[in-house]
């Protein structure tokens, strides 16, 4: 059995090497003429720590990434929450440059005998499973996955229903030097939350042993926060001890505004749809990627040893295994990024971590 599948993301990549883990034969359709990240840092939770074992890149993922200590939540200078992480009874949180999680998953991509072509665009999808490329090429396959993001062509070639939404605040994220932000709190994940005298937010997490990623949300009203270069008196007036860091973005960065896609479907005949293209949340819980590999590894499962026929319904029965818990966290998520509640603290104990307490399909 053969897949075409578009888009080598994390979905592309994970949904590759897990059906070749299956005797499938597996090729990744990208669009850049590289093949890389793109963004700073990533946070993976437990829940996608387990995906990254089970397709044999977690070794390289954890070699190099950070692993913080704790989680603490500040809002205007007052502590609002404190959590510990990665360390007995509590949840595994591992964060890293987005290029560390990536070469570490391309690097099992290969090993695993995945088929990889750059600079090759999908243009669309056809439900009897003929992917259509840019360059006019028509692949036929078993099946056909569209894991090419939030705007993703495969999608929108097939008219799947669904509806895609923007948010009021939007994110840019940076890597910088750690410089003097070494030890005690500065070791920690620490979420700032400023609502005076702007509203600001900057997750900031040591990444790595020697740089450090914020994600630094302004709302998108706010044009002198959201603007590149990033202004470093805007941010120090809500966050003075981050002044070292800010100082050294200089003109890096790009200022995101949250986009998400909910479909009514997540297949059509033999086209299955996985990742943002199918399921983009807001960044608010850390979970787009995770929901994204343990998706893509549950689809593997469910086509492993269905015949061709069969396919159609082996899809339609992952959408039913693997949705609930995908369309409560992206509705957690979403909510919480509408109504700002983080700032609050982390709900430690509630359902909204359901997905990080989660043991993945084929882990
Ligand atoms: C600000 C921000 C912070 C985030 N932080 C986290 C976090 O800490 N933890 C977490 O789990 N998630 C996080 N996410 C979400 C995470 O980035 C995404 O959910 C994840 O990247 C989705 O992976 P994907 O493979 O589905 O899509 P993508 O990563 O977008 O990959 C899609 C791939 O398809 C390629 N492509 C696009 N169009 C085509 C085409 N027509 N043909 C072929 N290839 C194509 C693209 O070049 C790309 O390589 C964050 C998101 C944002 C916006």
């Amino acid at each position: 059995m053969h897949a075409e599948i578009a888009g080598a993301g994390f979905a592309g990549l994970v949904a590759a090497i897990a059906l070749r883990q299956r005797g499938w034969t597996a090729r990744v359709h990208e669009i850049d003429t590289e093949l890389r990240a793109f963004g700073a840092g990533i946070f993976i939770w437990d829940n996608g720590l387990r995906v990254l074992q089970a397709i044999g890149a977690y070794d390289a993922v954890a070699d190099g990434a950070y692993a913080a200590p704790g989680y603490r939540t500040e809002r205007n200078g007052v502590c609002m929450s404190f959590g510990k992480v990665n360390s007995e009874g509590h949840f595994r949180l591992l964060t890293m440059s987005r290029q560390h999680l990536y070469s570490a998953i391309l690097a099992a991509a290969r090993r695993a005998g995945v088929e990889l072509e750059t600079n090759s665009g999908a243009i669309g999808a056809t439900p009897d499973g003929v992917l259509h490329l840019a360059d006019g090429r028509r692949l036929q396959a078993d099946l056909v996955i569209g894991a090419d993001g939030v705007r993703s062509a495969v999608r929108e070639s097939l008219a799947l229903p669904g509806a895609r939404k923007k948010y009021i605040d939007g994110i840019i994220r940076v890597l910088v030097p750690r410089g003097p932000l070494v030890g005690g709190r500065w070791d920690e994940v620490i979420d700032f939350w400023a609502f005076a005298p702007r509203t600001l937010r900057i997750l900031y997490t040591p990444c790595g042993t020697d740089s450090l990623y914020m994600a630094m949300m302004a709302p998108v009203a706010d044009a002198a926060a959201s603007a590149i270069p990033v202004d470093p008196d805007v941010w120090a007036s809500c966050f003075p001890d981050l002044r070292p860091a800010l100082e050294a973005i200089g003109t890096k960065g790009r200022y995101d505004v949250y986009e998400t896609t909910r479909l009514e479907r997540w297949s059509a005949g033999r086209v299955a749809i996985v990742g943002d293209s199918a399921h983009a949340m807001p960044p608010t819980l850390a979970q787009g990627a995770g929901c994204a590999m343990m998706n893509a590894l549950g689809l593997a499962v469910a086509v492993e040893g269905v015949s061709r026929n069969d396919l159609p319904a082996a899809l339609a029965a992952w959408e039913a295994r693997e949705r609930p818990l995908t369309d409560h966290t992206q509705s957690s998520a979403a909510h919480l990024a509408a109504t700002r509640a983080l700032a609050e603290g982390m709900p430690w104990d509630s359902d909204v971590f359901r997905a990080v307490r989660h043991v993945p399909t084929g882990t």
